[in-house]
């Protein structure tokens, strides 16, 4: 039997295994629960691989597996397989239909916390190995990489990664099943995703709050000097002011510009879907551009006094706004900060007012992501989105620039190698939501995908 005949015939069995992964509530915060989930998969992955490990850090463990070739191809690849065992809290509970750690299938969907949202993405390349491994075909050799703490921001990934360097020396490219599939239910193949780099101002201009009939006039209101803070870093038309922002900004190649091309956006089903009326942000690039290619600067809350049935005829003692900073291929959150820094120091010397202004602010910067971005020039390129089509029997939208895959830059940096994102879960998911599910054809479809990437990439010689 091939390896697609041998996992239909044991399709059931890889479900009811899949279903005692997701009964485990490995919620990220649970450390107990997610460490039982490690040790479950350390006990599956050594059914079949050469190699298995579970790595303690100062958080939750990270698993690492190795299957070795059994059928010797001369300079095969070596391929990474990345996936996250952890999931999100459940609540609310009452909007589920199911319990969330009691996996069910209803019309064609397993419903449970984490069922795309990793488990069932991951466990389909396991799916895939398992079966070829049954066939007795496998060219080439897999690893994988499994986090406990992707839901949290993946801080100990890289640390684990770097006590183990020499698994890591001989890849040579990674693949992630991660997130939903383009909105358009089209199969997909993700090259990267933008970047993150949060700040946060705090403007004490006062001791406390005061009426504003008594002292208005003389208590200095921290919204409007705040505000013409922020008045300073962006234009009308939603260019950022902040001298040196967009230097690094990389330039999409023709093959990037034609991808993004290809997705056909709509202007008017963003508009539907977002309930707007106008487009934000730089006006003169065009919106796929701005979607993906782009860099934002971004307030994502601005906080002073009261209003509402909360409303104080007040001069507010404090203002606070937050920022995230969305970075493109060739930004890095390193320089950002300093930019914006300068940025301040640089209002600092304009006028003596608002040195005094930014005297009382205090500037802290939170936690950020590198962008990532795989060139969509390189060979391996239409090698997988050859073996999607077949898996899917539908070509894949290439997305140069996708969201949510943030923690995947320590894969990069700790190898230098290509990472791309093969999403296996449908686009309605519902990831981090009540009723997690994933599509029993989806899952399907993704278990034949890998097992034509094993066999593809099991074909090539790397030397030639
Ligand atoms: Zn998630």
């Amino acid at each position: 039997m091939n390896p697609i005949e041998i996992f239909q015939e044991s399709k059931d069995y890889f479900i009811e295994e899949l279903f005692d992964l997701l009964r485990i509530p490995s919620i990220t915060k649970n450390s107990t629960d997610v460490k039982a989930a490690a040790e479950w998969l350390k006990n599956l992955l050594q059914k079949t691989a050469d190699y298995v490990e579970v790595i303690p850090t100062e958080g939750n463990p990270v698993v690492l597996a190795e299957w070795k070739p059994q059928i010797q191809v001369e300079n095969s690849p070596t391929i990474l397989v990345y996936g996250h065992y952890d999931v999100q809290p459940p609540e609310p509970l009452d909007k589920w239909h199911s319990p969330p750690f009691e996996p069910e299938i209803r019309e064609g969907r397993i419903y449970a916390r984490g069922v795309g949202d990793n488990k069932g993405q991951f466990y389909a390349h396991y799916c895939a190995i398992d079966c070829v491994i049954k066939a007795n075909a496998l060219g080439l050799s897999v690893k994988f990489i499994l986090d406990g703490e992707e839901e949290l921001g993946s801080f100990h990934l890289e640390d684990a990664m770097n006590t183990r360097r020499e698994f890591f020396e001989d890849v040579d490219l990674i693949i992630v099943s991660d997130g939903p599939a383009d909105p358009s239910w089209k199969p997909t193949l993700e090259f990267g995703a933008r970047g993150i780099q949060t700040v946060r101002i705090e403007l004490l201009s006062a001791n406390s709050d005061v009426h504003s009939g008594n002292f208005g006039g003389i208590q200095p209101n921290p919204a409007w000097d705040l505000l013409s803070i922020l008045q300073t870093m962006r234009d009308e038309n939603g260019k950022c002011l902040i001298e040196g922002f967009y230097d690094d900004v990389f330039v999409p190649t023709e093959t990037a510009l034609k991808a993004a091309e290809d997705l056909n956006r709509d202007p008017e089903t963003y508009k539907k879907q977002l309930g707007i009326s106008y487009f934000g942000e730089e006006q003169d690039q065009p919106l796929t551009h701005r979607v993906m290619f782009r860099p934002t600067l971004n307030i994502r809350g601005f906080k002073s006094g009261e209003i509402r049935e909360n409303a104080k005829t007040i001069i507010p003692s404090e203002a606070v706004v937050e920022i995230d900073v969305r970075m493109v291929p060739n930004q890095i959150p390193e320089k950002i900060e300093i930019l914006i820094l300068n940025h301040l120091d640089m209002l600092r010397s304009q006028s003596e007012r608002m040195a005094q202004v930014l005297d009382r602010c205090k500037i802290s910067f939170g936690a950020s992501f590198h962008p990532l971005f795989t060139p969509l020039e390189l060979p391996w390129t239409e090698i997988l989105a050859k073996v999607i089509k077949e898996g899917f029997e539908q070509d894949p939208v290439k997305l140069p620039l996708a969201g949510g895959s943030l923690p995947l830059y320590s894969l990069y940096k700790v190898t230098g190698k290509p990472i791309y994102i093969i999403p296996y879960a449908q686009p309605d998911q519902a990831n981090h939501a009540p009723n997690e599910n994933m599509m029993m054809e989806w899952f399907e479809k993704g278990v034949k995908t890998s097992i034509k990437l094993l066999q593809k990439l099991g074909n090539i010689d790397l030397s030639s």
